[in-house]
């Protein structure tokens, strides 16, 4: 391709309201483009970044034996109902009627499609194990849409759902799915973690996400130098041994010691008001203990006002599954308040997020109202869960050393589903027996859009984006400094190109009438990781120079040999 003919539109400003550093590049890059809230066009530039991953990810899911489908976007609202998800999935779904008034919803994840999918297509335990990805466009209607692509509403996943006759079988697809993960992060160039993720099956292999380590994370991982020990932090909270953790005074400065007033500094460090405070007593082995759920006005994602924590002390914020249990719910909903299960942010009827303030002990309390009408307010509470808080240094789980914390981006889910969409939808296959069984399902999760982001979060510099080459819109620049003014530079540029095209290199050719600054700044900024500059001087001596985008020496190399050593 000749930048002539390329659709490049570099910018030098980002725009106001982009935060993080990859938002701010890809706009100026011209990688997207944004229409509304969420809502990006993935420009030719982009595209082409897009598409690259798009490959590595088919690849590696068709080499570890998963089947390409595409199935519609728009799902009709019948088979949600039939999980209860229709009810439970909450306003992350955007639901949408058609001209017959019947309701449908623009697909936020597919496991119910699938499902119908497999209870008519695979009939005997003969065709099975299957697994079936497609690349396709989500639409999730987030609470707070930002960071440009990393959290969009209409975003590229790539999702995969396996199809075995039992638990061992699900065991063995799940794993090839891990592996098939690593592969495709690993030739990304990301530095990655794989972390536990399940909170549901404590101490099983139920889940893993596959978090890109980054300041810019929205995630919080704790994993242990010295074993394999890895999960998200409400993971491995869950795992912790329990200590009671004292507050540090510095966080506590200012504030006296009742706990109402601790949820209220909090609140206002935070910069939110508080909708209401409902004050429990709980029955922590014997002995009253009083603490407070603090409704917050506004709308606070668990990560987010999980950094308060930091000023909070012995605070410490629910988890969706704690709230859920204290307050006798089933899942996604807690009474009038909603909880946007998928984010596991916690939030009312306006989006108003939960906070809870209790120190308990290890055995699950009763809980006894003091001043609430719980009736009416809010349904009967009964237990809560082990509340602990896991800050760096705390021994790991395993105990095998301390624990480490760190912040990520979440590019992967892989999840061990079970029969929990098989038994709601009723499919089943024949097994060998002759019996009808469930199917063992599992689902797997790439946000491949989000990789664009994550992998620019990893790598830039004050010039822009620095691609590896797995994953640039190009391989290789070649600037023609002089080319609509001298001949023998557009003779030796046009000559040098069309040899790296027939060689295979993946070569982009500067052949604008620009300064020369203009153009090493776009290549820089595009992130293209190689670049070879064509000008008079060098050519007069039959030299080229090189240069890595990633840094290192200018190094002059012979015009002749500029095809082998490209590549
Ligand atoms: P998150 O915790 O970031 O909201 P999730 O757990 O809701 O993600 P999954 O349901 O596990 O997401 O979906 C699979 C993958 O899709 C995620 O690992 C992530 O990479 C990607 N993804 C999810 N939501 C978004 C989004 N709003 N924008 C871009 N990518 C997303
Ligand atoms: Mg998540
Ligand atoms: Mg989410
Ligand atoms: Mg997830």
């Amino acid at each position: 391709m000749r930048t002539s003919q390329l659709y490049l539109n570099t910018l030098k400003e980002a725009p106001s309201e982009a935060e993080l550093t990859s938002h701010k590049l890809m706009v100026r890059a011209g990688l997207i483009k944004k229409l509304g809230s969420g809502l990006y066009t993935w420009m030719p530039l982009g595209m082409r970044v897009l598409r690259k991953v798009e490959e590595i990810v088919r690849d590696e899911m068709n080499a570890a034996g998963a089947q390409e489908l595409l199935m519609p976007t728009i799902q009709p609202a019948e088979l949600w109902q039939e999980t209860g998800r229709w009810a439970l999935f909450g306003p992350q779904m955007l639901k949408i009627k058609d001209r017959h008034e019947r309701d449908f919803c623009f697909g936020p994840t597919h496991e119910e499609v699938i499902t119908d999918i497999a209870r008519s297509e695979l009939r005997s335990y003969k065709q099975l194990p299957v697994n079936m990805y497609q690349v396709q466009v989500k639409f999730r209607d987030e609470i707070r849409p930002r960071f440009g692509v990393m959290r969009a509403r209409e975003f590229v996943m790539k999702d995969a759902y396996s199809f075995d006759a039992d638990f061992a079988g699900l065991q063995v697809s799940y794993g090839k799915m891990y592996t098939a993960y690593s592969n495709i992060f690993t030739r990304l160039g990301l530095k990655f973690r794989a972390v536990a993720a399940d909170t549901g099956a404590i101490g099983g292999d139920g889940s893993h996400e596959f978090q890109v380590l980054a300041d810019a994370g929205e995630d919080i991982l704790a994993y242990a130098p010295d074993s394999d020990f890895a999960a998200n932090v409400e993971l491995a909270e869950a795992l912790a041994p329990t200590t009671p953790r004292a507050a540090p005074a510095e966080a506590m400065r200012d504030i006296d010691t009742p706990k109402q007033t601790t949820c209220e500094a909090v609140a206002e460090l935070m910069g939110v008001g508080i909708e209401r405070t409902v004050k429990l007593i709980a029955l922590v082995g014997g002995e009253a203990e009083e603490f407070f759920v603090v409704l917050l006005r506004g709308d606070h994602t668990l990560n987010e006002v999980k950094l308060a924590k930091a000023v909070g002390g012995e605070f410490r914020f629910a988890t969706e599954e704690e709230i859920r249990a204290v307050f006798n719910c089933p899942p996604g909903f807690l009474g009038p308040i909603g909880l946007d299960t998928d984010n596991i942010s916690v939030i009312a009827d306006r989006s108003v997020a939960v906070m809870s303030d209790f120190v308990c002990g290890a055995n699950k309390p009763k809980f006894h109202i003091a001043g609430v009408n719980f009736g009416r307010d809010l349904p009967e509470p009964n237990a809560v869960a082990d509340i602990r808080n896991v800050v760096s240094g705390d021994p790991s789980p395993d105990g095998k050393g301390k624990l480490e914390l760190c912040r990520g981006i979440e590019v992967g889910h892989i999840f061990q589903l079970r029969t929990k969409y098989s038994e709601a939808m009723n499919a089943t296959y024949v097994a060998e027996d002759g019996q009808p069984k469930f199917f063992e399902m599992g689902c797997y999760g790439i946000g491949v859009s989000r990789i664009v982001a994550a992998a620019i979060e990893q790598n830039y510099d004050e010039r822009g984006i620095i691609f590896t080459q797995a994953m640039a819109p190009f391989a290789l620049a070649v600037v023609a400094v002089g080319y609509h003014r001298s001949e023998a530079v557009k003779t030796a540029a046009d000559q040098l190109y069309a040899d790296l095209k027939a060689a295979g290199v993946d070569v982009l050719l500067d052949d604008r009438n620009e300064r020369p600054g203009s153009m090493f700044a776009d290549m820089e900024l595009i992130g293209i990781p190689h670049r070879i500059t064509i000008g008079d001087k060098g050519l007069a001596d039959g030299l080229v120079e090189y240069v890595a985008r990633a840094g290192g020496e200018m190094q002059k190399i012979a015009l002749a040999d500029a095809v082998s050593f490209a590549r």
